[in-house]
C-alpha cells in the first residue's frame, strides 16, 4: 500500500484575475521508502502540491479538493486542523529553501530543536538535549554539543539547512517533503545533503518528495519523477526511463535546458516562451505554444494520458522516438 496517494488533487486560489488553478487534477502514489521528484519550471504547481499534502495552503484564498488524498490510509482532507497539526508534528515534515525564514533568529539552535522534541515527543529536558545532539551529529554537524548554544546567524547557509533537516527529522517523519531545499546551497553541500536523504530512506524507510527545478539533482537522488507543467503532472516515470526516453515535449524541453547529468556541461537552452495563465481554462495541451515537437493533432484535441511502460505515462500526442 502506498504511504501517500493523491487522486485528482485540485488546489485553486481566488484572485482578482479569476480562479487560479495552481494544481489541476494531479494524481500520484508514494510508496514507503520511495523518493519521488517533482520537477518543473517556476509556477508549475510544485510547492502548492506539497503544501496541499501538508494542508498548509492558506484557505482562503486557497481551496483544496480531491477525489481522494490519503496518508497511511487516512483521508487528509477530512481531518480537523488540530488532527492535521498532530500529523505534521509526528509523521510529516517539510523543509523549505530558505532556512533563515523557518528558524527563529533569537533562539539558540539547541532551544529550537529541544522545543520540538519536548512538545511532540514529550521528552524531558535531559532526553531532549541528548536527542538534539544525536540529530545534529546525524546531519553531519561537527561538535554538535557545543553548537547547541549557537544562534542561527552563527551558522553558514549549509549548516542552517542541516539544522532545518535535523528539526524536520526530530519527529521521525514517515514523509519528508523538501521544497528546493538545496537550491540556494553550493554544489558540495548540496551533494552531502542528497547523500543524507538517501541514507535516511535506506535506514529508516522514510518516504521523500523532493521538489526541484534542477533535473540534475533529481537524477542523482530520486527513484521516480513527476514532471509538472501548468498545475498538472504531464509525465511520470522511473528515473532512468525518463532520461533515456522522455515522452513529453515539455520534459524534452527541460532536459535541453539542464546541464547534463553525466557532468559534461553543455550550453543551456532555456525553453522559449512563458507558461500559460492558470486563471484561463486550457482546452488543448497547455505546453503547445512552446512545444518544439508538436504535431497537427495537438492543435485539434486535448492529449490523453498514455502509457509507455511500467510506471511511465505522459500526456502528450507527439511520438517521441521508440
Ligand atoms: P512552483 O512551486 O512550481 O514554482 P507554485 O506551486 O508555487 O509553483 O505556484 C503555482 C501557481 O499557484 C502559481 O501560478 C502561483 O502564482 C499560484 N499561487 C501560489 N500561491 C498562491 C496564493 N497564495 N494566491 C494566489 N496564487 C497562488
Ligand atoms: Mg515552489
Amino acid at each position: 500500500m502506498s504511504l501517500l496517494s493523491a487522486r485528482n488533487l485540485r488546489t485553486r486560489f481566488a484572485t482578482d484575475r479569476g480562479e487560479v488553478r495552481a494544481v489541476d487534477g494531479v494524481s500520484f502514489d508514494l510508496a514507503e521508502g520511495e523518493i519521488l521528484g517533482l520537477v518543473g519550471e517556476s509556477g508549475s504547481g510544485k510547492s502548492v502540491t506539497a503544501l496541499s499534502v501538508m494542508r498548509l495552503v492558506p484557505e482562503p484564498p486557497g481551496r483544496i479538493a480531491a477525489d481522494s488524498l490519503t496518508f497511511d490510509g487516512t483521508e487528509i482532507l477530512a481531518l480537523s486542523e488540530a488532527q492535521m497539526r498532530e500529523i505534521r508534528g509526528s509523521s510529516m515534515a517539510m523543509i523549505f529553501q530558505d532556512p533563515m525564514r523557518s528558524l527563529n533568529p533569537v533562539l539558540t539552535i539547541g532551544r529550537q530543536l529541544t522545543e520540538v522534541l519536548r512538545r511532540h515527543q514529550k521528552m524531558d529536558g535531559t532526553a531532549a538535549r541528548r536527542r538534539a545532539i544525536e540529530l545534529l551529529e546525524m546531519v553531519g554537524i561537527p561538535m554538535a554539543e557545543k553548537r547547541l548554544a549557537a544562534y542561527p546567524h552563527q551558522f553558514s547557509g549549509g549548516m542552517r539547512q542541516r539544522v532545518m533537516i535535523a528539526i524536520a527529522l526530530s519527529c521521525n517523519p514517515r514523509l519528508l517533503i523538501a521544497d528546493e531545499a538545496t537550491t540556494a546551497l553550493d554544489v558540495t553541500i548540496q551533494a552531502q545533503i542528497v547523500e543524507l536523504v538517501k541514507q535516511l530512506t535506506r535506514e529508516r524507510g522514510t518516504s521523500v518528495i523532493w521538489i526541484s527545478h534542477d533535473l540534475g539533482v533529481v537524477a542523482g537522488l530520486c527513484d521516480r519523477v513527476n514532471v509538472m507543467y501548468a498545475g498538472r503532472v504531464v509525465e511520470t516515470s522511473p528515473i532512468r526511463d525518463l532520461f533515456k526516453h522522455p515522452r513529453h515535449g515539455y520534459t524534452l524541453g527541460l532536459m535541453g535546458s539542464t546541464p547534463r547529468v553525466d557532468g559534461m556541461q553543455k550550453r543551456l537552452t532555456p525553453i522559449e516562451g512563458l507558461p500559460p495563465n492558470l486563471a484561463e481554462p486550457q482546452t488543448l495541451c497547455p505546453f503547445l505554444p512552446r512545444c518544439r515537437v508538436s504535431i497537427e493533432a495537438c492543435r485539434q484535441r486535448p492529449p490523453e494520458r498514455r502509457s509507455f511502460g511500467p510506471g511511465h505515462t505522459a500526456v502528450c500526442l507527439a511520438e517521441l522516438g521508440t
